[in-house]
């Protein structure tokens, strides 16, 4: 069988824990490997090989640093097809699925390439007489990232460019479910010329995760994954001192107004739906029908959902893949017989899904709920599956309210043609990342990713600005020279 182990110093690393657990191909739901759980020792291993980078990276000129992450950006482009053909391979989304989210991360080692620019500080002459004030970010030192299954290349690639970008060294625990990316993302960026051991990969389960959020040798710690863990990962680092970042789960809605493109929002809502199988956490899971629209709305989805193409990822044809695990599948079910029991209406019901030649693979249809109410569990929990939930409304503003009013915040999105009516949903909603007729609004690399409420933890989004400024501690330095020191000691403030 083969076996996934670490990459630590520059080079695979075997590490000495005997634990490993299985991973699979949710197609077939074969196992096709194993990936180790690191120990304790496995984590001294890679901290002492981050700490010692650390002091030599951190003295590299961000032109330098910079000139290593445009090596890596075109190494991540040449091999596009392989990265993306590693994450199908243990996730079962779609190959044109995963190139597009390797090609977001890539976009993310592009703007860290910008680093001497973005490094820039601020700088005030005569805050006083002759004093001048400026500001530096420097690193942080060994900063750690925790990532979910459902995007094992780009999730990591939100953290690791930027904050390695900044000088800091990355010690990065992908999921156990789909680690393979990873440790080949770690060995094209040690071809690209970055130093041993700036950037490790360990895997492991909990055990390796709360070493992490115990040491205090580790400076920061980004998270992406579920709620209840992302609020562990939160209160644990925060109370061992670290700066963290803790995105959590979501459940966001779409806003159909009634005089919105029909064509055009079906088409929106069929990929933002269903894509990847709904194991995305910008994945629309609620359509808000406003006014007379809902009829129309519920019988265009149905129609299209008949012809979703649910197939492996090795089939070109495929729209949508499995879900990740035989347990993720069950759970799934669960929730829609949930929705059955609490009253809402099944259109379309994506239960007991089999494919002839993958019938032990993790496949489930594409499911549709109509008349679905605030009360129930599948509009008020996650499903992170192929599952949308129709919520009938009178007014605008009992959607927005609706959304508001929701545990979660990490997308949302309104079809309209009425400029006023956008302007008013973008200024009013609470909600991390809005879209105007855009299903998905995933902010570029450029910008920031996150969400509000119980979709992140902490007051730093991914990537862009805020990304620069969470991977780096703020110096502020004023000086004076010479006058000051002629004309003797001060004792009141400076004041002018
Ligand atoms: P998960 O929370 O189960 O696991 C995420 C990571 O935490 C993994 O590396 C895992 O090994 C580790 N982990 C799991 N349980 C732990 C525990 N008890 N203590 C410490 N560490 C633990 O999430 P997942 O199932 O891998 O991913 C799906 C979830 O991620 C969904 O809820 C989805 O919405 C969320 N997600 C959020 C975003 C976002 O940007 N907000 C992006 C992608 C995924």
């Amino acid at each position: 069988m083969k076996k996934i182990h670490n990459y630590i110093d520059g080079k695979i690393s075997e590490g000495s824990s005997k634990k490993t657990s299985p991973v699979y191909d949710p197609s077939t739901g074969e196992q096709i490997s194993e990936v180790i759980l690191s120990n304790k020792n496995d984590f001294e291993t890679a901290l002492t090989s981050s700490l010692k980078s650390f002091n030599e990276w951190s003295n590299v000129t961000p032109l330098n640093r910079s000139r290593i992450l445009s090596n890596y950006k075109n190494l991540l482009n040449n091999n596009k097809e392989e990265l993306a053909s590693l994450v199908s391979m243990e996730h079962g989304k779609t190959l044109e699925d995963a190139k597009g989210s390797v090609t977001r991360g890539i976009e993310v080692v592009e703007f860290a390439c910008g680093i001497p620019h973005l490094l820039k500080g601020e700088f005030s002459q005569n805050v006083g007489t002759n004093i001048d004030s400026w500001s530096i970010r420097q690193p942080m030192g060994v900063c750690a990232g925790i990532t979910p299954f459902n995007f094992p290349a780009m999730v990591p690639m939100w953290m690791y460019p930027v904050s390695i970008a900044c000088g800091n060294s990355f010690i990065l625990k992908p999921s156990e479910k789909d680690p393979s990316c990873s440790i080949r993302l770690a060995q094209l960026f040690t071809e690209a010329g970055l130093p041993s051991g700036v950037f490790n990969v360990i895997n492991g389960d909990k055990e390796i995760v709360d070493c992490i959020l115990e040491s205090n040798r580790i400076s920061s710690v980004s998270f992406v994954g579920s709620t209840p863990v992302a609020k562990y990962i939160y209160e644990e680092a925060a109370k061992n001192g670290k700066r963290v970042q803790s995105l959590g789960g979501a459940k966001n809605h779409l806003v159909v107004m009634p005089d919105a493109n029909l064509n055009q929002t079906v088409d929106g809502i069929m990929g933002a739906a269903y894509g990847s199988a709904g194991e995305r956490c910008m994945a629309v899971s609620v359509a808000v029908a406003v006014g007379n629209i809902a009829d129309e709305l519920v019988n265009n989805i149905k129609t299209r959902t008949q012809e979703l193409k649910v197939l492996p990822w090795t089939n070109n044809e495929a729209d949508m893949g499995p879900l990740i695990s035989k347990e993720h599948l069950a759970k799934v079910e669960d929730y829609i017989d949930k929705g059955v029991q609490e009253g809402a209406s099944l259109v379309v019901d994506g239960r007991g899904y089999n494919i002839q030649g993958y019938e032990n693979g993790y496949f489930i249809g594409p499911s549709l709920f109509d008349n679905v109410k605030e009360n129930m569990t599948i509009y008020k929990e996650e499903i992170f599956g192929p599952v949308l939930s129709v919520v009938r409304v009178n007014s605008y503003d009992e959607a927005v309210n609706l959304i508001n009013n929701h545990s979660f915040g990490n997308g949302t999105s309104i079809y309209t043609q009425d400029g006023d009516v956008a302007r008013h949903f973008t200024t009013n909603v609470k909600i991390g990342m809005v879209g105007v007729n855009v299903p998905i609004p995933v902010p570029m690399a450029f910008h920031s990713f996150g969400g509000w409420k119980g979709s992140l933890f902490g007051a730093h989004a991914m990537h862009g600005m805020e990304g620069i400024h969470f991977y780096t501690k703020l110096k502020t330095v004023t000086s004076r020279w010479p006058n000051s020191i002629r004309s003797g000691a001060e004792f009141k403030m400076p004041t002018n």
